[in-house]
């Protein structure tokens, strides 16, 4: 089943999260398991942890989470390359608290060092974070190709997921990412060739979940500016071929689209479930 949701908040407990997916009828969520914009990691509350883990059973819902922004893999500042690591450890034993398997993170921007640098350095982070933990596998978020960013290409985080050598090391496939970054998703043949690339370099074996996001801006921008689902220039035609796509039968869509005005969420879901049942089936959607 090929499952949609969104990211959502989890202000006033980890569990309301499972609770309003449940709620709109998501198959999927992604939480910030902690303050998105600090490094202090807040721990989660034994309580909230058995509601949450009992939401996601009953309901056999998805859950992942999203490392805070802060933390930034690629960087050669030691003290920020030292304080990124324990934020992916501190995440890696949160979600391992909520029975989440994977947790988003950006490979981040090698700040002037260089590429070759920056995938250096994001891999022995990563495989640093991984050999002092285990369970929660990390997700390796495809970047817009904004300046300095790391892991734009599938082919360099190809070149970082063989560096850190787990099977711990996976995949998060942000569709407006990867179109700002040239990937071409708006049409049947550019998702098929853009899919290609994909199974050469990386594989989907390694892919762990999507984020379903349109593109504010034109193909190529670099830019990591999100739209709404088949209102950007990816579009409803482009969503349909990728959702088309049998590798994705049994993945997991995340939403991270902007909110303008109250009732856009409800309008990218609506939107993204019409595109997914034109696509596969209303019994092959969540
Ligand atoms: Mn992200
Ligand atoms: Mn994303
Ligand atoms: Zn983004």
């Amino acid at each position: 089943m090929l499952r949609l949701g969104f990211h959502l908040s989890i202000s006033g407990g980890v569990a309301n999260a499972p609770a309003a997916a449940e709620r709109e009828g998501y198959g999927a969520f992604q939480i910030f398991a902690s303050n998105p914009r600090s490094w202090k990691h807040s721990p989660i509350d034994e309580e909230e942890a058995e509601r949450f883990k009992e939401i996601i059973k009953s309901r056999g819902i998805v859950p992942f989470a999203h490392v805070p922004y802060l933390c930034n893999p690629s960087s050669s500042d030691s003290l920020i390359n030292k304080k990124s690591t324990g934020m992916l450890i501190a995440n890696i034993e949160s979600c391992n608290k909520l029975g989440i398997n994977g947790v988003v993170v950006h490979i981040g921007s090698h700040t002037g060092s260089g590429e070759n640098t920056g995938v250096k350095t994001a891999a022995n982070t990563i495989r640093n974070a991984l050999e002092n933990t285990e369970g929660a596998s990390l997700l390796l978020e495809n970047s817009s190709g904004y300046r300095n960013s790391v892991g734009s290409k599938f082919g360099q985080i190809a070149e970082i997921l063989d560096k850190i050598d787990s099977d711990r090391a996976k995949v998060c496939l942000d569709t407006c990412h990867a179109f700002a970054a040239g990937y071409d998703l708006s049409s049947g043949a550019g998702v098929g060739e853009a899919c290609d690339q994909f199974e050469s370099s990386i594989g989907f074996g390694r892919l762990g979940v999507v984020h379903l996001n349109d593109a504010k801006y034109p193909l190529g921008s670099g830019l990591d500016r999100h739209w709404h689902i088949g209102k950007g220039y990816i579009g409803a035609a482009g969503f349909k071929a990728f959702f088309k796509q049998k590798q994705f039968r049994e993945m997991s869509f995340i939403m991270e689209t902007p909110v303008n005005k109250e009732g856009d969420a409800d309008t990218n879901m609506r939107e993204a479930r019409r595109i997914a049942i034109s696509a596969v089936g209303e019994k092959n959607v969540y």
